[in-house]
């Protein structure tokens, strides 16, 4: 029997878990393969401000109050985990190269504004000298200082390390099912036939969150990205960089010293794991078009991998249609950024029954599929 079992180990549940069991609470993870998922392949952006989107304004408000929670949050994990976890404040310069491109830009920009969002729009030569080794081609930038960026697999290890240290115990096993009693979450049901008994259960599953028996229907889905990590990166890039290339976004984001992540696709193809030829190739192409010393480095790893997708692009959080089941999910394209926020929301509203107002927006009732029950411990 634990106070709270979470189902899914990635930085989602992982985050939960810590900040739940500094509150006191017991918790229990359960994955047969923490760290494998999503956050596995995450690029580690922390870019509210570059990801801002049209009529995305309450998840812009939930990206900046995490975003705001960042240098605590890895510096307290720093302590408690004893991992660095490579957080990066050198912020992000979009680039972009022909008319469609600096048109986009500068609308970008003046949404920006208007939102009261800090972005420089910098000319050809001044984007250089911050990126000397962009191509002389680029006609402009516009630099987001504040968008930040972390290791995404040292957050996980230091994150599964504080968890232990926070007392939170880690069950190694596959997941069958939620084991539902009288209409109320009580537990998780494990293959190999065993239950884990408790007072919550925590979706955590990433991608996978939808379709588990024992869970109520969620408007979760995979969204397949493919990604490229290179080595002997070391000085290339001052921080992250974005561009547009013939229209498709590409991203290279510098850490652990000589490392460089690029990414990303985005497709619709269900749980289809190949990394194709043609994906590698455009992420490739696109990279060497804007930094053209991208073609010297070592090729270490090719990768796909689920985002965990909604139809807004915003998470679901706090309860859900099943009594004694609480959302932790569906963070899409921004489960890192989004990771200090929702382990404190949950954490909290696990604590004390009361969804914190940040979360108000993100509640699963938004989508027609679901209706929560109004607490995460009774049964109703
Ligand atoms: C290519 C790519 C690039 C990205 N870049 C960024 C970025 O730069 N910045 C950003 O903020 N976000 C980024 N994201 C999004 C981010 O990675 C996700 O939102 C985040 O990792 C989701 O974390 P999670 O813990 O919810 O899911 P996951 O990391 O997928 O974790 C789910 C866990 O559940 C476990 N699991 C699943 N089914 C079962 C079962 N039946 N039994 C037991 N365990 C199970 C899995 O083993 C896994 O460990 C990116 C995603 C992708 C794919």
């Amino acid at each position: 029997m634990t106070d709270v079992a979470i189902a899914g180990g990635g930085l989602i549940g992982l985050s939960v878990a810590w900040r739940a069991a500094q509150r006191g609470l017991r918790v229990t993870v359960v994955d047969d393969a923490p760290g494998t998922g999503a956050s596995h392949a995450a690029a580690g952006m922390l870019a509210p401000v570059t990801e801002a989107g049209y009529g995305e304004e309450a998840l812009l408000r939930l990206n900046l109050a995490s975003l705001q929670r960042w240098p605590a949050f890895a510096s307290d994990l720093e302590r408690a985990g004893g991992i660095p976890v490579g957080f990066r404040t050198a912020g992000t310069l979009v680039v972009g190269f022909d008319d469609d491109d600096m048109r986009a830009l500068d609308d970008l920009h003046a949404f920006q504004r208007e939102l009261g969002l800090a972005a420089e729009r910098l000319p050809p030569r001044a984007t250089r000298r911050r990126e000397p080794s962009l191509t002389p081609r680029v006609r402009g930038g516009l630099l987001m200082s504040g968008d930040h960026s972390v290791d995404g697999r040292s957050l996980h290890a230091g994150l599964l390390a504080a968890a232990r240290a926070a007392g939170v115990r880690l069950v190694a096993e596959r997941i069958d099912a939620v084991h539902v009693v009288g209409g109320r979450a009580a537990g998780l049901r494990l293959t190999g036939g065993e239950r884990l008994d408790a007072d919550v259960v925590v979706l955590a599953l990433g991608a996978r969150s939808a379709g588990l028996p024992g869970v109520p229907p969620l408007p979760v889905r995979p969204v397949k990205g493919q990604i490229l990590r290179l080595a002997g990166a070391a000085g290339l890039l001052e921080g992250t960089v974005r561009a547009l290339v013939r229209g498709r976004q590409v991203y290279l984001v510098p850490y652990a010293g000589d490392r460089l992540v690029v990414g990303a696709t985005v497709e619709d193809r269900g749980f289809d794991a190949t990394v194709t030829a043609g994906g590698v190739h455009e992420l490739l192409h696109d990279a060497i078009e804007v930094v053209p010393g991208v073609s010297e480095l070592e090729l270490v790893e090719t990768l796909a991998r689920w985002r965990p997708g909604t139809a807004d692009n915003a998470p679901l959080l706090g309860p859900s249609a099943l009594p004694g089941l609480v959302l932790a999910t569906g963070h899409h394209r921004n489960g890192v950024l989004l990771a200090p926020v929702t382990g404190e929301i949950v954490a909290e509203y696990l604590a004390g029954g009361e969804l914190p107002e940040p979360a108000a927006p993100f509640t699963a009732d938004r989508f027609p599929t679901d209706r929560p029950s109004t607490d995460p411990s009774r049964s109703g």
